[in-house]
């Protein structure tokens, strides 16, 4: 508490470098999906996927590249990934917002297969402490 005060008693305005990242990010947010999680797009799905949480997941990578999307997509079986689906178009036709579904979860796909993936991150970690013990 007494830290997050100090925080923001003091005044210090944002470097270039912060504008900079923040502009980033608020241009990437303009690339993400308004999905409301209605589920309206839900029960029609033949795959029986999870969309609005995947597209939490796209709009979580547009947002920025860290693992949390990753790591919620690996937390999910096989076949409910967003490489599942078979792009028929039922959710977009049920969809209030007009979303490109089958486009987004294309694209979801593609940024999970190129990661980065937690299990990556843990299997670095062991190998450097295998290194670290072998000295
Ligand atoms: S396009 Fe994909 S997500 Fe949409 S209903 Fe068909 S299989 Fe399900
Ligand atoms: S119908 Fe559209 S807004 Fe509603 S959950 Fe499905 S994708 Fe999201």
């Amino acid at each position: 508490m007494e830290d997050n005060l100090r925080t923001f008693r003091e005044k210090v305005p944002l470097t270039d470098g912060e504008r900079s990242v923040l502009m980033d990010i608020a241009e990437n947010l303009k690339t993400g999906v308004p999905c409301t999680a209605c589920r309206y797009c839900c029960s029609g799905c033949p795959q029986g996927l999870d969309i609005p949480y995947l597209l939490q997941c796209y709009n979580d990578y547009k947002y920025a590249a860290t693992m949390t999307p990753s790591v919620r997509i690996d937390a999910l079986e096989e076949d409910k990934r967003p490489a599942a689906c078979i792009g028929c178009g039922q959710c977009s036709h049920a969809c209030p917002q007009g979303i490109d579904v089958p486009a987004a979860l294309a694209r979801l796909s593609q940024m999970y297969e190129e990661g980065p993936h937690w299990s990556d991150q843990i299997r670095r970690r062991q190998k450097s402490i295998h290194e670290d013990l072998k000295k």
